[in-house]
């Protein structure tokens, strides 16, 4: 089936809005205007939704705030039972979120579906959570008083999130905001609207009440900054660029807001001459060149040791070479587009770079003979720590090697950088693995394995790459406030 009849079958089924949502109610902007959705594999457009600014977001806001004086008091065990509703709903909506996902961001269809799957585990992880909100009761210091401390739900959360992962960023934000008593206001990424509102539906389908989940896309800096300026909203939780990152960290200062970052990385990748070549390759392969390069813990540098570098080049290349690029709604298909223009250019500027500087394109770098955003999976050789591709996240699929002599040269070169997400070690030495995990500065560390994202572990960033952790059992916290009371005058 092509896409557009896809699209208009999914419409039928209402799973594809082209609406935004507040207080429960699917609005068009306020003055009619609309930003068109497109398919980033044929360049169509899949539909419109409204480009919505401050006055829409300051209602989104006071609904999610009238919802929040009852959702937060409804029990925990209610609010899981909801949660685990919607979870069921994500699950039995697998095929067609996926097919939305494919269509509106181009991963291939199975790696659509497997998102599905991950961002609908968060909404199960913590409908298990909301039940385990514990608090403390404190041994007191003197003997006529009690000392205990309550979780309490921070409030009204916005949710700004960006268009690589449309259904699993949202869910990692609003299941752990939802299950302690928050509300939120979404803003999704204006390139990809439609599964954030296709799970918004379902949301309000298993029962979430109106106004616990609202969804507002438009003008990002007019959302942004009534967000911010709202004394209501009292946490913003952010996946998106380290520049976003850092705007609405200065502008959370004014209303002195709670903040969870989850900004750029520029994850080293580190090979050692003891590693497995075969593991070394799937597991750089599977870091590198999932959804086309384009996640923040990608592999943006891959750092191999002088003696296993020409074994490890050839036979990651010739892996490389079988990845299959095309429509992701094609059979067999491994890579699909880059998510637009400015995308593409960006990876072309730093091959050009790299090349200016003295690198050997090892396999591809150029774009794909399917035209439109499509770019040929790449490997170059010879790339020193200097060049662009280096410094900053390429987020596309060209894997870069550079070469190294000493374990302590491979620490330095991946800690020299202000990110600080994601880093993958290669090794079958287990002293060295402890070495060399403890002295990455990084928030995960992947040892022989390159896909490590899972719900129940903390994701997160140090340095400039964040704060803050999402999912697990710490991922709660970041919604939660503490409440220490003082119980006195116990004697009489
Ligand atoms: P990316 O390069 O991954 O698109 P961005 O940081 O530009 O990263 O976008 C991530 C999210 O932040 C998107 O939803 C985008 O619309 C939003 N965004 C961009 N600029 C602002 C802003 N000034 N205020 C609030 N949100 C913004």
């Amino acid at each position: 089936m092509d896409a557009q009849s896809l699209a208009a079958r999914l419409k039928t089924s209402g799973l594809l809005r082209s609406q935004g949502l507040i207080g429960g109610k699917w609005v068009d902007a306020y003055d009619g205007k609309t930003v068109k959705v497109h398919n980033p594999a044929t360049g169509e457009v899949i539909t419109e939704v409204p480009c919505m600014g401050s006055r829409e977001t300051k209602d989104a806001i006071s609904s999610a705030n009238d919802a929040f004086q009852s959702w937060s008091k409804v029990t925990a065990a209610e609010r899981s039972r909801h949660l685990r509703k919607w979870y069921d709903l994500l699950i039995s909506h697998k095929e067609e979120l996926g097919q939305l996902i494919t269509l509106e961001q181009g991963k291939p269809l199975k790696e659509a579906i497997g998102e599905v799957g991950y961002g609908a585990s968060f909404i199960e992880f913590f409908s298990e959570e909301a039940k385990r909100v514990y608090g403390d009761i404190i041994p007191a210091p003197l003997a006529d008083r009690r000392l205990f401390v309550l979780k309490q739900p921070v409030g009204v959360v916005g949710a700004i999130t960006p268009w690589n992962f449309p259904l699993a960023m949202i869910t990692r934000k609003v299941g752990p905001a939802l299950a302690c008593g928050c509300t939120v206001v979404i803003k999704p990424s204006e390139l990809t609207p439609l599964t954030a509102l296709a799970a918004a539906e379902l949301s309000l389908q298993a029962g979430i009440p109106p106004g616990a989940v609202n969804v507002v896309m438009g003008k990002a800096s007019d959302i942004g900054d009534s967000l911010l300026e709202s004394s209501q909203v009292r946490k913003i939780t952010f996946t998106g660029s380290t520049a976003v990152g850092k705007k609405l960290m200065a502008g959370a200062a004014a209303t002195v807001k709670k903040l969870s970052l989850e900004l750029g990385g520029n994850a080293p990748c580190i090979v050692f001459d003891d590693a497995d070549v075969d593991v070394a390759v799937k597991g750089t392969l599977a870091a590198k060149f999932r959804n086309s390069g384009q996640t923040c813990v990608c592999a943006n540098r891959v750092i191999v040791q002088e003696g296993i570098y020409e074994r490890f080049a050839t036979a990651f290349s010739k892996a490389v070479q079988n990845l299959q690029v095309g429509d992701g709604f094609s059979e067999g298909i491994t890579q699909g587009p880059l998510i637009n223009e400015a995308a593409l250019h960006k990876v072309e500027s730093f091959v050009e770079d790299a090349i200016s500087k003295g690198a050997k394109i090892l396999l591809g770098g150029r774009r794909h003979s399917l035209g439109r955003t499509f770019y040929e999976p790449t490997v170059m050789g010879d790339v020193k720590s200097d060049m662009l591709i280096s410094r900053e996240e390429v987020f596309g699929p060209v894997a870069p090697l550079l070469r190294f002599r000493t374990e302590e040269e491979a620490i330095h070169m991946a800690n020299d950088t202000n990110a600080g997400l994601a880093a993958y070690i290669f090794t079958s030495n287990v002293q060295r693995t402890w070495r060399v995990t403890e002295a990455l500065e990084y928030g995960l560390v992947g040892v022989n394995e390159g896909i490590v994202s899972t719900e129940v572990a903390p994701f997160g960033g140090v340095k400039q790459s964040g704060l803050g952790r999402e999912g697990s059992k710490y991922g709660i916290d970041e919604y939660l406030e503490l409440k220490y009371v003082c119980l006195g005058n116990m004697e009489h």
